[in-house]
């Protein structure tokens, strides 16, 4: 397909001046977009899960010309301890993009953008993973950029997605994510970068699967009527990631009716009064229901394992241990670089 472009210096979104081929249409005669998708239309997507090694859960995710990697660790002890929360496990996540993700190389480092994506990506989970579960531990998720083409907070999210459920973290179910946008007046699935930049308007959303909105953003403007169309269009773009996630699930863990197993164990959610109940010793189970589905099995039993023993330990030493036997604890020593390495990364990102 002929695009024709226009160079020259472009203000994109971030505000910045840039020289940058802005194209003269984005919609053809026939209704194709650049890239030759429908206006409904998503990119092709592969994800794979299991990629690391040395992280509880992981998944590389590519969608058009994005290439996402989350891993996934924890639960484990949270520190410094002042972080804890004392009924739930604190879910973490950091979004990062490499500097070589795109064109112009970006700065290595937490930026206001980073900070910002990794908050509400975070905050996309809170509905699905049962946080009851690990009362005073971390699950730390890390979505790592290493080539953006727009969408890239979106495409983090539907990795994380599946690196939580490879660690075997229990969720109610899962979260997919996609963005709808509007150029030449029409409203486009899946924005690709040049729709993404030179675009009218950019709405990233994130749903579970009973259609509960996790995340929604919003650059440039929409009437309330393209608003609902839009949302109607972004909940199909979700349904189909939520498919590729079913598959991915299911290569991962063998028979379609393991996955069933698996749904099954993280669908249901015990009442409150029941949570409150649940024994420890329950809980592993809850993980094994998971686990045992896939091919590192032992591993992450190990690990469920060993964190309920680290959590009765150390809810051991803080029923007997006074203030100043505290202090003098390993644990306590840790908090405290914990804190002072805190400390230096603000101070360098003040010096900044
Ligand atoms: N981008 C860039 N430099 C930046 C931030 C973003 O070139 O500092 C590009 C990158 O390709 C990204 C796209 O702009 O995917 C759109 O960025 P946006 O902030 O909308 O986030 P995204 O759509 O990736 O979630």
């Amino acid at each position: 397909m002929k695009v024709f472009a226009v160079r020259g210096k472009f203000e994109n979104k971030f505000g910045e001046s840039i020289m940058s081929d802005k194209p003269e249409y984005f919609i053809d005669e026939n209704g194709l977009r650049l890239d030759g998708r429908r206006t409904d239309e998503i990119r092709p997507m592969t994800m794979e899960m299991g990629v690391l090694s040395r992280a509880d859960g992981s998944c590389y995710l590519e969608w058009g010309n994005n290439k996402v990697i989350a891993a996934v660790y924890g639960p484990r002890e949270l520190h410094p301890r002042r972080l804890q929360r004392p009924s739930e496990v604190l879910v973490r996540y950091r979004y990062n993009m490499a500097a070589f993700s795109v064109e112009d190389r970006i700065r290595p480092g937490p930026s206001r953008r980073s900070t910002e994506i990794s908050k509400v990506s975070g905050e996309a989970f809170e509905p699905v993973v049962m946080t009851q579960y690990y009362p005073g531990a971390v699950i730390d998720v890390f979505a790592e950029v290493l080539q953006a083409d727009a969408g890239t907070r979106t495409a983090a999210i539907n990795a994380a997605t599946l690196a939580l459920a490879d660690a075997g973290i229990p969720m109610k179910g899962l979260v997919a994510a996609c963005a709808v946008g509007k150029v030449d007046g029409q409203l486009v699935l899946d924005l690709n970068k040049p729709e993404d930049n030179y675009g009218d308007a950019d709405l990233p959303v994130a749903m579970t699967q009973d259609g509960e909105i996790t995340l929604l953003q919003m650059d440039g403007n929409l009437t309330h009527e393209e608003f609902i169309k839009a949302m109607e269009m972004v909940k199909k773009g979700c349904d189909q990631i939520f498919e590729l996630q079913r598959k991915t699930l299911i290569s991962r863990f063998g028979s379609e009716d393991d996955v069933e197993a698996l749904e099954g164990s993280i669908e249901t959610e015990p009442e409150e009064e029941e949570a409150e109940e649940l024994s420890e010793e329950e809980v592993p189970s809850e993980k094994e229901d998971v686990s045992d589905t896939g091919d590192n099995a032992e591993d992450v039993d190990d690990s469920g394992e060993k964190f309920k023993e680290d959590v009765a330990d150390f809810d051991e030493q803080r029923e007997s241990g006074s203030d100043e036997e505290d202090k003098t604890s390993d644990e306590d020593v840790k908090d405290e670089e914990d804190e002072a390495s805190d400390e230096d990364v603000k101070g360098e990102e003040d010096e900044q």
